[in-house]
């Protein structure tokens, strides 16, 4: 099969081999590209036409009981700029963002534990009282099976948790030895079993990645179904072991983004900060290569350049409203519209 056949297949049986899959990975021209890319807006388009779901992203903590080896926030790093937002504080991001018309909160973080179980369900509690309809999104990292039900019966309404890399030999080259890969891929099925809309997803161009390893993640995501996809490329930061290495690649990126969306299509796939980072037009590409989500950034100003997961991070000195209009204008020059419903997945 060439890559042309590949990309067939994927847009009518929405699969293919893993053979087929590394194949296309490391194949694949412009040209095709370019064929794979229109198949992948078609299939978001019959699905979400030309509007885009944004998300407010509340980065509430940069403290981190993790080592993970790619991260600026990672415990070890001595230089990393360490401040965590009260509930009130979040509050307030939420009541904002409602204002400007969002009606879903990412509340992002570091594994940090002065968020216990007690005040989330309070502070989940709160955000669903003061901005009705909502829906409440939580990205913090791996947790007790009981604290995410808790948390899951408190009103919290999904989980973003990206699985890094779907190969056990590659997730521990990234990873320090006290984390383990199985420990993140059961919490996933779990939380999908508990009732989130559940996220997975991965960097792309992460060391020691390889053609094989990202058609394990393809193949995983298919098996998980996860009503969510996070991917963009690795960014390296100056204080971590990667400093050196090479950031992902734009083509690969957004070549991954039209297959997950291929494979995949009606999930809720986001066109990432990490992907805006490496190309002034990320965003936008990824958007005309298949998804179908931005995530404005709702955190405070005068905290955002310390939640520093990698270098040159973009959005660190704007204002939420400001985040918002410029996002707004970006998704209008390709011809799509930001919305503000709730975006909730609508698949079975
Ligand atoms: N503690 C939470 C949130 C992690 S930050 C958790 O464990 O899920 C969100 C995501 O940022 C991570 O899942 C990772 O994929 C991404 N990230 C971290 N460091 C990065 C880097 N150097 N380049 C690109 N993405 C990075």
């Amino acid at each position: 099969m060439n890559c042309n056949d590949i990309i067939k297949k994927l847009r009518t049986t929405r699969n293919a081999e893993r053979g087929e899959l590394i194949y296309l990975l490391e194949n694949i021209t412009d040209g095709e590209r370019e064929v794979l890319r229109r198949s992948a807006q078609e299939v978001a388009q019959e699905h979400f036409g030309n509007k885009i779901y944004i998300r407010g992203l509340i980065e509430i903590s940069s403290y981190c009981k993790n080592d993970c080896l790619y991260c600026g926030i990672r415990r070890s790093n001595k230089n990393a700029v360490r401040y965590r937002l009260t509930p009130d504080e979040i509050l307030s991001c939420c009541e904002h963002g409602y204002e400007l018309g969002f009606c879903t909160f990412v509340l992002q973080g570091g594994e940090d534990p002065y968020y216990t179980d007690d005040l989330l369900c309070e502070l989940i509690g709160e955000i669903k009282r003061k901005c009705p309809g909502c829906a409440v999104t939580l990205s913090l990292g791996e947790r007790s099976y009981e604290s995410l039900q808790r948390l899951y019966d408190a009103g919290a309404d999904r989980y973003l948790m990206r699985h890094e890399t779907a190969d056990k030999a590659h997730y521990e080259k990234l990873h320090p030895k006290e984390l383990s890969f199985e420990n993140r891929i059961s919490t996933l099925y779990k939380l999908k079993e508990i009732g989130y809309q559940t996220g997975a997803g991965f960097m792309v161009g992460s060391p020691y990645q390889t053609a094989a390893t990202l058609a394990e993640d393809l193949m995983f995501i298919k098996k998980l179904q996860p009503q969510m996809c996070g991917i963009g490329p690795f960014v390296p930061h100056k204080d971590t072991v990667f400093r050196d290495e090479e950031h992902g690649g734009l083509n690969l990126t957004l070549t991954l983004l039209s297959v997950i969306r291929l494979m995949n299509p009606d999930v809720l796939l986001p066109a990432t900060t990490a992907l805006g980072t490496i190309d002034p037009r990320g965003r936008e590409l990824g958007i005309l290569h298949g998804a179908n989500v931005v995530m404005p950034n709702l955190s405070p100003a005068a905290h955002r350049k310390d939640y520093s997961l990698y270098d040159n991070k973009i959005c660190t000195g704007e204002e939420a409203a400001e985040c918002l209009n410029c996002l707004k204008g970006r998704m209008r020059s390709i011809g799509y519209e930001i919305v503000k419903s709730r975006g909730d997945y609508a698949g079975v």
